[in-house]
């Protein structure tokens, strides 16, 4: 592998597959590289949002994500300390469903679409170094595969590399949450055709989390659970242990009774919120988990990886058409995903952040509980389908949150 190409994509997860199947499919002659052989494994909670769904048709997989054994859901089931809130998922293009499909199987066929398109795919590929002249201008990349060090020329590079270190420098944002999950077949809970959510008392008390059951449509579960790393730090437990006890919950120790595992869990870190990464620079792009693209309250990514990817990929094609790769001109692809996405990002990633602990959260959760609309705007603003503040549309809703809070803070 060497030569030179219009756009080298770095990763060939949801976010890379997407952004190198639109490039191929406008015509830039694009390398896909990554660092593992597919199919690989991903750890996630498999979900495709009505809008990731969207995404998916949009490269040509409507009708695969149709198979029987794919988990297909309409709703939300979510339980906190104090309250039951059940809710139609908000439609998309592709309508009123979402999905759970695991990770394995997504990607590979994501990643098939992209070869298919006509992009240039090697796998065991790792990305070392970003190539830029003295001018500052980018100019390849250096890779390695088994052992050997490879160079590729071109002019502009879309990182998708996930929470990995490629191309860091200055650009990426940390961490702050983290997941783990495991598949069990036959769990024996209501309601299969819903996403089920646990806001508990034990991940919530000291900064946030929750817990989760998503059906696949084969008899199989994949169930998990995440937190912010800000309730690591304050009670100085680690991930194993919040999952460990959310197995535990008597709800969810009794649907697990005469469940079956499938191989030990796994986990893996979040950057969520898109908050504190710079996703564009000269010859650079930077999609999905690379980019923060994570909404900081439901944690999904999938979605905003392929949507970004996608995004990426029509800048990329803009830049090719003028020859000029230079930051101004791919500014264009931040505006653009700022525009579509600002407003329930950042007013998530106010929510989580200026609220020390979800439980405070638990007077609004109980009242909306009553309100169809307002429980309606809570859901869509956890799922990022409307922004936080949209909530101030119910406010008798909120007075009587606020009263029972103050109730439950004065009471002795
Ligand atoms: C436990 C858990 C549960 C989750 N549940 C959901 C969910 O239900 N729904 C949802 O939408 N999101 C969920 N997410 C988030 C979701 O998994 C990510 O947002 C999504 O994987 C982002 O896709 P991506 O393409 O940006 O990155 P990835 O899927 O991480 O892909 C990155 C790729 O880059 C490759 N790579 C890395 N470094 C290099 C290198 N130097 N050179 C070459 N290749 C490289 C990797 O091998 C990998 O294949 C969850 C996350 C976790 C941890």
């Amino acid at each position: 592998m060497s030569g030179r190409y219009d756009l080298v994509v770095v990763g060939a997860g949801p976010g890379g597959s997407s952004a190198a199947y639109h490039s191929a499919k406008a015509g830039l002659n694009t390398l896909l590289i990554d660092r593992q052989e597919f199919p690989r494994d991903k750890t996630c909670g498999d979900g495709l949002m009505p809008h990731a769904a969207s995404e998916v048709a949009l490269m040509g997989l409507a009708d695969w994500l149709d198979e029987p054994h794919h988990g297909k859901f309409t709703g939300f089931s979510i339980y906190t300390t104090t309250a039951f809130l059940r809710q139609g998922v908000p439609p998309s293009l592709h309508g009123p469903r979402g999905y759970v499909v695991r990770r394995k199987e997504t990607d590979a066929r994501l990643l098939e679409r992209a070869i298919s398109a006509g992009a240039d795919f090697r796998a065991g590929v790792r990305a070392t170094e970003l190539e830029r002249s003295p001018a500052g201008n980018v100019t390849g990349i250096e890779a390695v595969k088994a052992g050997e060090p490879l160079r590729v020329e071109t002019p502009l590079v879309i990182v998708a590399d996930g929470v990995g270190g490629f191309a860091g420098n200055g650009m990426k944002a940390h961490q702050n949450a983290v997941a783990r999950r495991q598949y069990f077949r036959d769990v024996d809970g209501p309601d299969k055709q819903d996403l089920h959510v646990f806001i508990t008392k034990d991940m919530n008390s000291h900064g946030a989390g929750y817990g989760w059951v998503f059906y696949m449509g084969d008899g199989w579960a994949n169930v998990g659970a995440g937190v912010s790393t800000a309730a690591l730090a304050r009670t100085g437990r680690n991930l194993k242990d919040f999952f460990d006890r959310f197995l535990e919950e008597p709800m969810m120790a009794a649907w697990l009774e005469n469940a079956t595992p499938e191989g030990p869990p796994t986990s893996w870190s979040l950057k969520m919120g898109m908050w504190g990464a710079k996703r564009y620079g000269q010859g650079m792009m930077l999609v999905g988990d690379a980019g923060s693209m994570i909404h900081p309250i439901s944690g999904e990514g999938v979605g905003y990886a392929l949507e970004s990817g996608r995004l990426a990929a029509s800048w990329a094609y803009e830049a090719h058409v003028r020859q000029d790769f230079s930051a101004p001109t791919l500014s264009g692809y931040e505006r653009q995903l700022m525009s579509r996405r600002a407003r329930e990002h950042l007013s998530g990633h106010a929510l989580v952040n200026l609220v020390p602990n979800l439980e405070m959260l638990e007077p609004l959760f109980k009242a909306c509980e009553k309100d169809p609309e307002a429980r309606r705007t809570l859901v869509e603003s956890f799922t990022g389908d409307a922004p936080v503040y949209s909530l101030v549309k119910h406010p008798r809703t909120l007075a009587r949150a606020l009263g029972d809070g103050l109730k439950m803070r004065l009471s002795p």
